[in-house]
């Protein structure tokens, strides 16, 4: 039976490729790629010539019933998103369910991750925090999306489009209030920038600058008072309802 490697690659700096995922990507036997085009440049950077397959969002119910008949086989796959790790806002998590049900084996290959490297360079805490991946795009979904977040008291790690960042930095101040939060773009490519602020400032800094890039948001969780003042507020307004009964 062969195994299925999980392969992190660069989230835009090359020099973010390990020594560990070149050799796996020379060893195995086929990459599945997300975006084979894309990924073709770095295996040209690399001189790497491994055989590739597609495997994305579109295909993946088909593709990971074959690609676990070939590791069943005895062929060794590995699997790389456009950036970072595969299964993080990437295809991969079907794949790895269906690998561990044939009991075949999983390993990853650490690599770039852009959530995590925004969070150590936030300036908040790390010490617990929650990824919440992106944003719902319908409307209708954004404001439980929101509510869902709002009680959290770890830190929150949430991914953007450029041309989205404007909208949700605006509608998780209104939801949230004016928390600390850091805004990275760009990680490791030559306009890496973070803005460290308010999410208030960052609405302010959106309606003057344009985004452009990549962008991830990081946000303080809920503090504790205001959680106990909340449910204290709550507690009291419950019983004053029963009073007036
Ligand atoms: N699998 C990737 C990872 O491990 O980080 C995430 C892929 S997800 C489809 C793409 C999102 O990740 C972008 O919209 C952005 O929020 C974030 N991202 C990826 N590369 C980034 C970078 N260089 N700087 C800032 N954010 C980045």
């Amino acid at each position: 039976v062969g195994t299925l490697y999980l392969v992190g690659t660069p989230i835009g700096n090359l020099e973010d490729m390990t020594y560990r995922a070149i050799r796996t990507l020379q060893e195995v036997d086929i990459i599945a790629a997300e975006d084979t085009r894309q990924t073709r440049k770095l295996l040209t950077h690399f001189d790497i010539h491994t055989k590739m397959t597609s495997y994305h969002e579109h295909n993946k119910h088909e593709r990971t019933a074959e690609l676990i008949n070939r590791l069943l086989d005895g062929v060794s796959i590995a699997i790389v998103s456009d950036a970072g790790l595969p299964a993080i806002s990437d295809p991969g998590e079907d794949l790895v369910k269906a690998a561990i049900a044939e009991q075949i084996a999983v390993v990853p290959i650490p690599g770039a991750n852009a959530a995590l490297s925004a969070l150590i360079i936030s300036g908040l805490s790390t010490e617990r925090f929650t990824f919440v991946g992106f944003p719902p795009r319908e409307r209708k979904l954004q404001q439980s999306w929101v509510e869902s977040i709002a009680q959290l008291q770890t830190t929150l790690i949430i991914y953007e489009a450029p041309h989205r960042i404007k909208k949700t930095c605006q509608l998780l101040y209104e939801a949230l209030g004016d928390r600390q939060a850091a805004i990275a773009r760009e990680l490791t490519k030559r306009h890496e920038e973070v803005l460290r602020g308010t999410l208030e400032e960052s609405v302010q800094w959106f309606a003057e600058n344009d985004p452009i890039g990549e962008y991830v948001l990081i946000i303080e969780g809920v503090s504790e008072d205001t959680v106990q003042k909340e449910e204290k507020d709550s507690w009291w307004q419950l019983l004053s309802l029963e009073e007036h009964v």
